[in-house]
């Protein structure tokens, strides 16, 4: 099984991280540590340098991207960083999570939102030129989201995974359907991101548009130390607990558990080109 989305350099990792690579090591195919910013990539690169089964993905989010092209920093600055850091021993498989998130308002005023907008075409676009991934973070931006990432889906590369899909309110208040949502990203071509929420009792709605979406186009994550799924919700989370959102796929789906692993395994090395 691979966990294709945690974040292992955060700090409620730092008492017992050896501890939690070894129950990677003895129970997962791979992990995808995804980099948020200029430290968290340094951090993912040494992460994946250091295990063979971690691997890389860089990027900026929403809130590094405000930051930085708020400070003197510009879109070509952050195009130059990430290629700083594609050096074949840094094991990079994508960049992201990128995206836009109007969820929180510290950095999703509205001349922010602009600037959302102009570091996530930076970084799709530098993805394309270096045949990367990318991975995806909206949080109540789908339209947005949805329309940049329309801009670029017929180039000659485009690939990548909408992380953490959800039913997104935004979409809703516009009068798109969750069903069309997921119809959308699927007609980008893009694979969905499916993590513990799918495993609480309160996602329903998204547990029905889990049972619509074709089993070829789902990875399985964590997003860990959050989201931590049923029955350890509320507790740090941590790779190893993709098991429970694999199962609940399996029920969701009629399935067996295996056959949930073996399709998203073989998906998630599609996308990513792990080689393990
Ligand atoms: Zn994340």
């Amino acid at each position: 099984m691979i966990d294709t989305h945690a974040h292992l350099y955060f700090d409620s990792f730092n008492d017992d991280r050896e501890e939690v690579i070894k129950r990677i090591d003895d129970e997962l195919d791979a992990v995808i540590n995804i980099g948020i910013d200029t430290t968290s990539n340094k951090k993912v690169i040494e992460l994946a340098q250091n295990n063979d089964r971690l691997f890389a993905v860089v990027g900026f989010n929403p809130e590094a991207v405000v930051k930085l092209l708020e400070s003197d920093k510009n879109t070509d600055d952050l195009q130059i960083e990430l290629g700083e850091l594609l050096l074949p021993r840094n094991k990079i498989v994508g960049i992201g999570e990128i995206g836009l998130d109007y969820y929180w308002k510290e950095f999703a005023a509205e001349s922010q939102r602009e600037l959302q907008k102009k570091g996530f075409r930076a970084q799709v676009e530098f993805a394309i030129k270096n045949e990367l991934p990318i991975v995806i973070h909206s949080r109540d931006a789908f339209f947005d989201t949805f329309k940049i990432l329309s801009d670029y889906k017929d180039e000659s590369y485009f690939k990548g995974v909408w992380h953490s899909f959800t039913i997104d309110k935004s979409g809703g208040a516009n009068g798109v359907s969750p069903k069309e949502q997921l119809e959308k990203v699927l007609g980008l071509g893009l694979y969905i991101g499916v993590n513990g929420i799918v495993t609480f009792p309160s996602a329903r709605g998204l547990q029905e548009l889990i049972k619509e979406a074709p089993l070829g186009r789902v990875l399985l994550e964590t997003d860990s130390p959050f989201l931590a799924p049923q029955p350890k919700r509320g507790k740090r989370n941590e790779p190893v607990f993709v098991r429970f959102v694999a199962k609940k796929i399996a029920e969701i789906k009629g399935a067996s558990v295996n056959d949930v692993a073996i399709q998203t395994d073989r998906n998630a090395k599609e996308l990513f080109g792990l080689e393990s």
